[in-house]
C-alpha cells in the first residue's frame, strides 16, 4: 500500500512535469511560424504604426542601470533593433557610447531629428547597401541594415546590450541564430539586459512574441549565467484591447560564464 502510494506520487509528478513541458512547447508552437518581413516593419514606420515606441526612458533600463554598468564608465552599449529609442540619447548623455541596428531609415532620421542631434551619414563598405548614421560627437552610431548582416567585424564587441523589443520582435524561427549573433557581440565583461514577455499566445499573435524563461535559458544558458532581475505584470489598455488578460514583463541579466 505504502509502495503503491509512492509510485502513484511519482507518476503524478511525472505527469505534472510533462504537462508543463507540453504547455510550454505548445505555447511556443502557436507562434513558431509567424513571420514579419523587413518590408512590413518599414511600412509600419511609414504608416506611423509604431506603438512600441516610448517617449520616456524605459523604466526597466533605469531600474537596472547600476547592475548593467556595474561601476564602469564610457561603456559601449549595443542596441539590436533599436528603433528610435530615447534610451540611446539618455545613455550617451551619461557618457556612454551607443551602437544600434535598425532596418528603417525613417526611424533613424527621426531619432536624430527629434533629439536635436546633427548627424552625418556614410555607406558601410563591409555591408552592401547599409548606411551608418552618426551624431557629430560620434557617441551614437546607428547602422541601417538587417541585423543579420551585422557582425563583430563591423563595430567590434560590446560591454553592454539593451535588448528591448528585439528578441521578442525577431521572427521566432530566427531565435537560435539571433542568440549566436548576440553571443558573438559580447565582450568578456559584457552585461546583457534582456526584456521579454509572457502572455497567452492563443489570445494574441505578436509581435511582441512570447518568449518563456525556459527558452532564454535554452538560448544562452550553456555559455552564460542568466539571472531574472525583475518580473512585473505590465498589462495596460493597449494589451487589454488586443484581448490579453495578463502580460508579464521579465528582465534578465545575462553574463558570460567564463572569459572568452
Ligand atoms: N528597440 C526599439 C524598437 C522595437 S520594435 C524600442 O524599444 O523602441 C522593433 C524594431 O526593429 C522596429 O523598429 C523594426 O523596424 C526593427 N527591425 C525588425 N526586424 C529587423 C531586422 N531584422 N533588422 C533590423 N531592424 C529590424
Amino acid at each position: 500500500m505504502l509502495v503503491s502510494g509512492a509510485v502513484w506520487l511519482l507518476l503524478s509528478h511525472v505527469a505534472a512535469h510533462s504537462l508543463a513541458q507540453r504547455n510550454f512547447s505548445s505555447m511556443l508552437e502557436q507562434q513558431a511560424n509567424r513571420t514579419m518581413e523587413l518590408s512590413e516593419w518599414e511600412q509600419r514606420w511609414q504608416q506611423h504604426r509604431t506603438g512600441f515606441h516610448q517617449l520616456e526612458v524605459h523604466k526597466m533600463l533605469q531600474n537596472n542601470y547600476d547592475k548593467v554598468v556595474n561601476g564602469r564608465s564610457s561603456v559601449r552599449f549595443f542596441f539590436p533593433l533599436c528603433g528610435k529609442a530615447v534610451d540611446m540619447k539618455w545613455l550617451a548623455d551619461l557618457g556612454h557610447s551607443v551602437v544600434g541596428v535598425e532596418i528603417s531609415e525613417m526611424a533613424i532620421r527621426q531619432f536624430f531629428q527629434e533629439n536635436n542631434l546633427t548627424y552625418n551619414e556614410e555607406s558601410v563598405p563591409s555591408i552592401p547597401g547599409a548606411k551608418l548614421f552618426q551624431n557629430t560627437e560620434k557617441s551614437i552610431s546607428l547602422y541601417q541594415c538587417d541585423l543579420f548582416s551585422f557582425s563583430s567585424s563591423v563595430a567590434g564587441q560590446f560591454g553592454a546590450i539593451w535588448d528591448r523589443g528585439s528578441l521578442v520582435a525577431i521572427n521566432p524561427k530566427d531565435r537560435d541564430r539571433y542568440a549566436a549573433l548576440i553571443l558573438s557581440l559580447m565582450a568578456a565583461d559584457c552585461r546583457y539586459l534582456l526584456d521579454t514577455f509572457l502572455y497567452n499566445p492563443d489570445l494574441y499573435e505578436g509581435p511582441p512574441f512570447f518568449v518563456p524563461d525556459e527558452q532564454v535559458l535554452g538560448l544562452f544558458g550553456s555559455s552564460c549565467t542568466v539571472e531574472l532581475l525583475q518580473s512585473e505584470e505590465a498589462l495596460n489598455d493597449k494589451w487589454r484591447n488586443w484581448g490579453l488578460d495578463s502580460m508579464i514583463e521579465n528582465v534578465h541579466l545575462i553574463t558570460l560564464k567564463a572569459p572568452k
